[in-house]
């Protein structure tokens, strides 16, 4: 299938159904959305795509959050808990301090648990209701699992997460936790846990909700539209980039697609269409290697690190679907070291967002971008944060500032406060 910008909208394949389908991005085979439980191309093997005979487009948009999307999702309604919807942050002080026109954080630490994977699974829980399986099953840096735990539990399924042990923000495994999840901890990194959950989904004993699932991808393409309806009404234009931080390299293939529908649908010039920017952690930086040496594929990294938990990923199963999303719309990659991170969070801080390490990524990759001159002083940027900083408490209270003890009593106080 033809992944470029310019590429005509598809046209209905026998396999749809009501006019939604899923296509092989690699080989073009279609399949009926709902007949079966299917991750991947019974052909080849290849990623999967959600297609629509009609375009989806922002005229059709009504209501609030994910949902006043649904005419760009497969389903009319989700399993919700009001995801979707978060603010686009002015942040003028950050602009100015990065030498960019125009900065807007959007903030997807503002969904229910904390994360964008919300809107991921509205839809694919929705779905997985649809195709009737009981059991649903993720590998997980944190957020998928919070997030598959809540939505899993309201539909009122089972769900299975396996953790990389060790390597998960405390606040994230209590979310799993407390929804019930039955968390399986591996002894080994993010990768071997997707491994692991694949071989048991191929083996239907579980339905699978990782970002390699293509229902979950079109709940965050939700992302990218509310980005362009609110820039547009604030400034009369779509943002020149988006930057984001890169792990499975889901949200990026996400975007892509909010993007070439809104192109499909009449509703953004191919010449305006944002450059999407990934950024990545030096230590996990798989699609950054790709983009710089124009190569077709990642190679999986088998060592990762970085105090970034939710992007310490070293196989970045979207990746067929996001180089092409980032070469098409003339956008590039970037690594960023652990330190300029806790930087980056400790200026969205300063501006009363609060995020976790990885989120903090987009704009410690902007601030490279800009200091390099790849980002122009005269353009404008929203970068994207991905979760919530009481994901992750301990890499918070390690970048803010320490309590100071003090006695229980005024003079006491007084004196530690004025000398
Ligand atoms: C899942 C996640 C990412 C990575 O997103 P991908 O779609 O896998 O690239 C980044 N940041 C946070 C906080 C996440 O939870
Ligand atoms: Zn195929």
């Amino acid at each position: 299938m033809d992944l470029s910008l310019t590429a005509d909208p598809p046209s209905p394949p026998t396999a749809a159904r009501e006019g939604v389908w899923l296509t092989c991005i690699e080989c073009g085979a279609a399949f009926p959305p709902f007949d079966d439980v299917r991750y991947t191309c019974d052909d080849c093997g290849g990623l999967l795509e959600v297609g629509y005979a009609n375009p989806p487009s922002l005229a059709d948009a009504a209501g609030t959050g994910v949902w006043r999307y649904a005419g760009a999702l497969p389903l009319d309604g989700g399993v919700t808990i009001q995801e979707g919807g978060t603010p686009l942050y002015r942040v003028p002080d950050l602009a100015e301090d990065v030498g960019v026109e125009t900065l807007r954080i959007k903030h997807e630490g503002m969904n229910p648990t904390g994360s964008f994977k919300d809107r991921g699974m509205t839809v694919g829980v929705a779905v997985a209701r649809e195709l009737g399986v009981e059991r649903l099953a993720c590998a997980s840096t944190g957020n998928t699992s919070a997030a598959l735990a809540a939505y899993g539990s309201r539909a009122g399924m089972e769900t299975l997460v396996l953790l990389p042990a060790g390597k998960v923000a405390a606040g994230k495994v209590a979310q799993a936790s407390l929804h019930g999840a039955r968390i399986l901890e591996v002894d080994g990194n993010f990768d071997a846990c997707l491994d692991l959950v694949q071989a048991l989904a191929d083996r239907g004993e579980a339905y699978l909700l990782n970002s390699l699932n293509p229902f979950r991808l079109e709940g965050q393409k939700t992302i990218g539209l509310e980005i362009v309806e609110r820039f547009r009404a604030d400034h009369g234009t779509v943002p020149d980039r988006i930057v984001l931080p890169v792990g499975n390299a889901g949200n990026t293939a996400a975007l892509y697609k909010a993007v070439r529908e809104l192109v499909w649908a009449g509703d953004l010039a191919v010449d305006d269409v944002p450059k999407l920017t990934g950024v990545q952690a030096e230590g996990a930086a798989p699609m950054v290697e790709a983009i710089e040496a124009g190569a077709d594929a990642v190679r999986r990294w088998d060592e990762v690190e970085t105090r970034a938990t939710a992007i310490r990923i070293g196989n970045p199963v979207n990746a067929p679907k996001a180089l092409p999303g980032i070469r098409e719309t003339g956008g590039t990659a970037v690594a960023v070291s652990d330190t300029e991170i806790t930087d980056a969070q400790r200026d969205l801080a300063e501006s009363g967002i609060g995020v976790e390490p990885a989120s903090a990524a987009s704009l410690a990759g902007l601030r490279k971008l800009r200091a390099d001159g790849v980002v122009g002083s005269d353009e404008e940027v929203v970068c994207l944060t991905t979760g919530h900083l009481l994901k992750d408490p301990d890499a918070a209270a390690a970048a803010g500032t320490d309590p100071e003890p003090v006695p229980v009593d005024l003079d006491g106080v007084l004196d530690h406060l004025l000398t």
